[in-house]
């Protein structure tokens, strides 16, 4: 997680290289930040994928530490294209981090990254620019697939697409084209996302519940709807997708595609529908229990037998483990409110 800190000044300087770039572009006389960005760099850099790919999702560095941003960029590709060194330098990283291929090309005082790939060539070769290092693995951009792309110096992060400008390089390399960047169409999205969270929230049934004592978590009758360990609890984290620090707002069973939600409890479904980032989700009412009025949530299934209306019996099979909208993998996404309000599904269940 540490690597991720970034020093408020450090995001200043960022920022501010930022606004250099700008005034750089409008008056080529002014300082040149981007061969400040470079230094160290050399001459000849190429894109990270062939040809010149997509920007799917660009640069957004965090206006605080914990802040919500995006440390590198997003390049639209495929499974299993080759990833490319974007600079000559030295492979200094090939390895799982979080779960996720990772590379890093150290080029001197500046570092590429690249995210998730599986290596082809191992710690310590020396690579050429546009030199193949590994291939592009699924799981960055939801079910699009993407290469997460970065650029680092020291612990602060710079936009990659500052390798490229005033580069006269082969076609393709990066500066020499035109970027097609959606960076503005991207926060859209994010942000129509973020608004759908209370919006969905705010549908979750809290009538009939009381506020009297909330009884140890486990003595509600409730059991786990998949046999399978925890892999990541409800808490802040590092979203692995979206690269942002935010509320894990459920409780994630690490279990193989396929394998059957059962229901926790008896409950009628209350929802039932596809989210982009929650994919295929399911609420079930348990109506009044204990005192609260208690309401499930299932995210990420492959598909779910059962729909709204339905009344389901404890342990009854719902649906089936996916890993639709954003995921990383197969599991289930478990969510819980009492009486309206979202709560760690383990201080219940
Ligand atoms: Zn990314
Ligand atoms: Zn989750």
């Amino acid at each position: 997680m540490r690597r991720f800190w970034i020093h408020s000044r450090l995001v200043v300087g960022v920022l501010l290289i930022g606004v250099l770039a700008v005034v750089a572009r409008a008056a080529p006389a002014a300082a040149d930040p981007l061969q400040t960005a470079r230094s160290g760099l050399p001459e000849q850099t190429s894109w990270p994928l062939a040809g010149s790919p997509d920007v799917v999702r660009g640069f957004d560095p965090p206006a605080q530490q914990w802040g919500a941003g995006h440390r590198g960029v997003d390049l639209s590709g495929s499974p299993g294209a080759p990833v490319l060194a974007a600079a000559a330098g030295t492979i200094s990283y090939a390895g799982m981090l979080a779960g996720r291929g990772v590379m890093v090309v150290d080029h001197g005082s500046l570092r590429t990254t690249y995210e998730p790939v599986t290596a082809i060539l191992p710690v310590g070769t020396k690579v050429r620019a546009g030199q193949q290092i590994g291939t592009l693995a699924a799981g960055h951009c939801g079910q699009d697939t993407c290469l997460h792309w970065g650029l680092k110096r020291g612990d602060s992060y710079l936009d990659p697409l500052l390798l490229g400008p005033q580069q006269s390089g082969p076609v393709g390399a990066v500066g020499s084209g035109e970027y097609r960047l959606y960076p503005a169409s991207e926060r859209q999205a994010v942000t129509e996302r973020l608004q759908q969270r209370p919006a969905a929230a705010a549908t979750i049934p809290s009538a009939g519940g009381t506020d009297g004592p909330l009884g140890a978590a486990g003595s509600h009758g409730f059991s786990f709807p998949v046999a399978a360990s925890i892999t990541s609890p409800y808490g802040m984290r590092f979203h692995p997708v979206l690269h942002v620090y935010k509320l894990h707002d459920g409780t994630d069973f690490g279990a193989a595609c396929g394998t059957p939600i059962k229901a926790p409890y008896a409950g009628t479904v209350s929802a039932a529908y596809f989210n982009a980032g929650y994919g295929n989700r399911l609420m079930l009412d348990h109506g009044v229990v204990d005192g609260r009025r208690v309401v499930s949530g299932f995210n990420h299934a492959t598909s779910y037998r059962v729909g709204v209306g339905d009344r389901v019996a404890k342990g009854e099979v719902i649906g089936y483990v996916g890993t639709t909208g954003y995921s990383t993998g197969c599991h289930l996404h478990l969510m819980v409110w009492l009486n309206g309000q979202m709560v760690n599904p383990m201080s219940w269940y």
